[in-house]
């Protein structure tokens, strides 16, 4: 047996599937899902930060880590620029799927932004990190409840929670069954859970991925020790099928390479803007919420028409591409040339000439 095989033999995906087929340098592919599978990943240890300074999700993977290897802003940079980007995108689905008041907990909330931003807008929101470096940091710059450690370490009581999210986290956990299985308990009969996480193209090979340079690469290659499981659409739906939450809509992601979705126990009842403002519009806080509604309403409209207008742009430099191409081909006849030796006066008169007859 080869050693990429025992490896293979090694890894089992989430699912329970041992049998898993190589796809990458990185990872290995369950075909009884469509999940791909790090091939290295972490062990339970190593998740864990005891060492704030020393283990892999401690603070130097705040610091260090996300500027050196991935190229993003740091924790601290991220704590502004999130705000009126990724953070307004998942507000408008909080307040289309539970507007406030409604009891949320954000499992992997970094930096402590999203919670505040719901705290502002009325709801009861606790954020949840591993690291105490961050989990100060969040309370620091935020002033936001926190929890430290595994969700499923949490003494919380069962069905307290009106939505759980967990944005960006899923695919770094250990065993999504069971600490999504914790989080189901933690929700209430009719609670949400809100997640955002890569979305894995499935039937696409490597080869096809690296020639057409897709950008799921960009959360694929070289993060196989912290991207341990990289869910496809079917796998997603499989996971929430076993998870008991069949109600569930894929939502338009942020990042192309993302999916985006809302799943519950019960069937999903978003809120359209009017049904929203009624409630909203009977307290003071409710009219400041209703005022951010508005505002992302407003943005929503902008960004649509912003597609629209950036898409007749791509539309006509395509048909000015074609017309230049057509027009080089034009150029390499023979005759072509001859045509355009003729006098321009002799064409002038020709013309005026079909137009007497
Ligand atoms: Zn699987």
């Amino acid at each position: 047996m080869s050693a990429a095989a025992a490896v293979a033999k090694q890894r089992k995906c989430w699912c329970g599937e041992a049998s898993l087929a190589s796809f990458s340098p990185d990872y290995l592919e369950c075909r009884a899902c469509g999940t791909l599978v790090s091939r290295v990943g972490l062990t339970m240890d190593e998740v864990a930060v005891t060492d704030d300074d020393c283990d892999f999700y401690g603070k130097t993977y705040w610091l260090g880590h996300q500027t050196d290897q991935l190229g993003l802003p740091d924790i601290s940079q991220r704590a502004r620029a999130d705000l009126p980007e990724r953070c307004m995108h998942w507000l408008r689905t909080m307040l289309r799927y539970k507007p406030p008041p409604a009891r949320v907990l954000e499992v992997g909330c970094s930096h402590g932004g999203f919670v505040a931003l719901l705290r502002s807008l009325g709801y009861d929101a606790t954020g949840l990190e591993l690291s105490p470096w961050v989990v100060e940091f969040a309370r620091r710059t935020f002033d936001v409840p926190m929890l430290l450690g595994p969700v499923e370490d949490q003494d919380l009581p069962d069905r307290s929670f009106d939505a759980i999210v967990l944005n960006d986290v899923v695919e770094h956990l250990l065993e999504p069954m069971a600490t999504l299985q914790r989080c189901s308990s933690l929700l209430k009969d009719d609670g949400v859970l809100v997640i955002q996480m890569p979305s894995y193209p499935e039937g696409q090979t490597y080869d096809d991925l690296l020639t057409r340079q897709h950008r799921f690469l960009l959360v694929m290659d070289g993060q196989s020790r912290q991207h341990l499981h990289l869910f496809s659409r079917r796998a997603a739906e499989r996971l929430f099928d076993r998870l008991g939450f069949p109600e569930r809509e894929f939502l338009a992601p942020l990042f192309d390479y993302d999916m985006y979705l809302v799943a519950s126990r019960q069937p999903l009842m978003p809120n359209g803007v009017e049904q929203l403002a009624t409630p909203l519009a009977t307290s003071p806080s409710g009219r400041m919420t209703l005022a951010w509604v508005d505002l992302l309403m407003r943005f929503e409209v902008c960004e649509e028409d912003r597609a629209a207008r950036l898409k007749i742009i791509h539309d006509l430099q395509g048909q000015v591409c074609e017309g230049a191409a057509a027009y080089r081909r034009l150029t390499t006849f023979p005759g072509f040339r001859a045509w355009r030796q003729v006098p321009r006066w002799l064409l002038i008169a020709l013309r005026r000439l079909g137009r007497a007859a």
